[in-house]
């Protein structure tokens, strides 16, 4: 099955080779927050997650993989540290918690199939799990895990055997800062909501009967329970973001450990993706200046332009998002097509060996197969993958069904579209600006060809200065007006 596959594992901060518990590998993926559109940045972690499915089908393993939705509104709002953002959500679109929460889980899917992720085995919602994570918070309360103050039952993370090992964290400093809030009477200022009682007075809009009172689960419960309970105890691998590494995964480890108390490591293999960067900073949904897969496609760049950019880079490594950049994955997607275009169909190749039986005994076809799998096998080298590609498509010495096997196997480990997508379906070359001003231009663009077909030329004149005091020239062509950013 080729080499083995190497994974760097977060937990002890070394690569390792990988060995499944059993026939099928269970995958956790930590899922999105749905109060609002999932943006480029969210969609690195799952094109990341289904890149290491990929890996694991070309090894030949079977999957199971889980994604939640974290559609109850405390837990999001614990995540921030603000407002119930779910509730803020729907206060501005003026609809109930739950249509909101519905309406972005639905564009997390369209973004999912946008970007050619593997559709997920299940996708549980939080809400449909509250029972569950109340009978196991009870049972940690039960063994004296935790405790109840007047805001809620907190998790004892001084019970906690090795607490915070994953995030390398000293219990004794640290932990005061980001996401982590003050909370009057708690034990240890590591401990963490298991459920969040509502205060006198206080109705939510999402609230549930408890032991503890009304209100909410805290949101660290919410994936112990529906990964057990969809994975089994131990399960393989769980993957997030990187920042979910300092927190959100540390309290997952320490509640899932003292409810299953087997004194076995609850899950073997934690992987994290480094982050998608805009400007200086990590791109992120409560900072604003945000772009969505619907950007990319409204200015002409296909999502898949974006996944071949993502997979340029290491997992990893940090990556900047830039004009740029994405306009040069896009021309580097259209070269690969015009390559492949002549070349489709695609033979059918998922694995390893599938890959190397389709060489015919051919050993250049063999050779490049070969690199393909050091490079994947070597922590997911998707960048090292991406150069073996562009060499065997440059080079002589791959006969036609050589090049086919070749760009099959690259598409079944990177899913860029390579045995369907068209060349001239990539059309476009309006670069992206932030969400917010995308739609300003839009309706600058849109006002000033009304004026021009209207015949009022000064106005016109007006608003295409005004654009480009916004740093946008606009073109008019017989298809009508195209516009770039600076
Ligand atoms: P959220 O909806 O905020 O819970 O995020 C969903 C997933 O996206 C989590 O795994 C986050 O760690 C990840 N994530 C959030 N922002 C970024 C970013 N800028 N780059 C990469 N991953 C991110
Ligand atoms: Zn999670």
């Amino acid at each position: 099955m080729g080499r083995p596959l190497r994974l760097f594992n977060s937990l002890g901060r070394r690569t390792e080779d990988f060995a499944p518990a059993g026939d099928t590998v269970g995958i956790y993926t930590c899922g999105p927050t749905v109060y609002a559109y999932p943006h480029l940045g969210n969609m690195r972690a799952y094109v990341f997650a289904d890149t290491l499915r990929r890996a694991l089908r070309w090894k030949g393993l079977p999957t199971r993989q889980i994604i939640n939705i974290t559609d109850v509104g405390h837990a999001v709002a614990e995540l921030e540290l603000g407002d119930d953002k779910l509730e803020v959500a729907a206060a501005r679109e003026r609809k109930s918690v739950e249509e909101v929460a519905e309406h972005y889980t639905q564009a997390f899917f369209a973004d999912l199939a946008a970007l050619n992720i593997l559709p997920a085995d299940e996708y549980p919602r939080a809400t449909a799990c509250v029972d569950q994570m109340i009978d196991f918070a009870a049972e940690l309360e039960r063994r004296g895990f935790a405790y109840t103050i007047e805001s809620g039952l907190y998790f004892d993370t001084s019970k906690s055997v090795d607490y915070g090992r994953l995030a390398l964290i000293n219990t004794e400093g640290q932990r005061e800062g980001a996401r982590v809030e003050q909370v009057e009477g708690r034990r240890n200022k590591t401990d963490f909501a298991l459920w969040r009682t509502e205060t006198p007075g206080q109705m939510r809009a999402m609230r549930w009967k408890s032991p503890w009172g009304w209100g909410a689960p805290g949101w660290h419960l919410e994936c112990s329970v529906m990964s057990i309970a969809l994975l089994g105890s131990h399960f393989d691998i769980h993957t997030g973001g990187i920042d979910h590494r300092q927190l959100h995964h540390v309290n997952e480890i320490a509640q899932s450990e003292a409810y299953l108390g087997d004194a076995r490591p609850w899950v073997r293999y934690w992987l994290h993706n480094e982050f998608l960067q805009f400007g200086a900073q990590k791109m992120a949904k409560s900072a604003g200046g945000t772009i969505r897969v619907a950007d990319l496609s409204s200015a002409g760049i296909h999502p898949l332009a974006y996944r071949l950019f993502l997979s340029g880079g290491h997992y990893r490594a940090q990556l900047d998002y830039t004009h740029e950049a994405i306009e040069s994955a896009q021309s580097s997607l259209r070269r690969l097509m015009a390559r492949a275009e002549p070349l489709r169909p695609l033979p059918p190749i998922q694995t390893y060996a599938q890959a190397v039986d389709s060489a015919h005994g051919d050993q250049a076809t063999i050779d490049a197969l070969n690199q393909f799998d050091a490079a994947i096998s070597n922590d997911l080298g998707t960048p090292q993958l991406l150069a073996h590609l562009h060499e065997s498509l440059r080079s002589d010495g791959l006969s036609a069904d050589g090049r086919r096997a070749v760009l099959s196997s690259a598409e079944s480990l990177l899913g860029i579209g390579l045995d369907r997508i068209a060349s001239d379906g990539l059309a476009g070359t309006q670069a992206l600006l932030a969400d917010d001003l995308t739609a300003r231009v839009t309706d600058l663009v849109a006002e000033r060809e009304a004026a021009r077909a209207a015949r009022d030329w000064p106005r016109a004149d007006q608003l295409r200065a005004q654009l480009e005091r916004l740093g946008v020239q606009v073109t008019d062509t017989p298809q009508g007006p195209t516009w770039r950013a600076n």
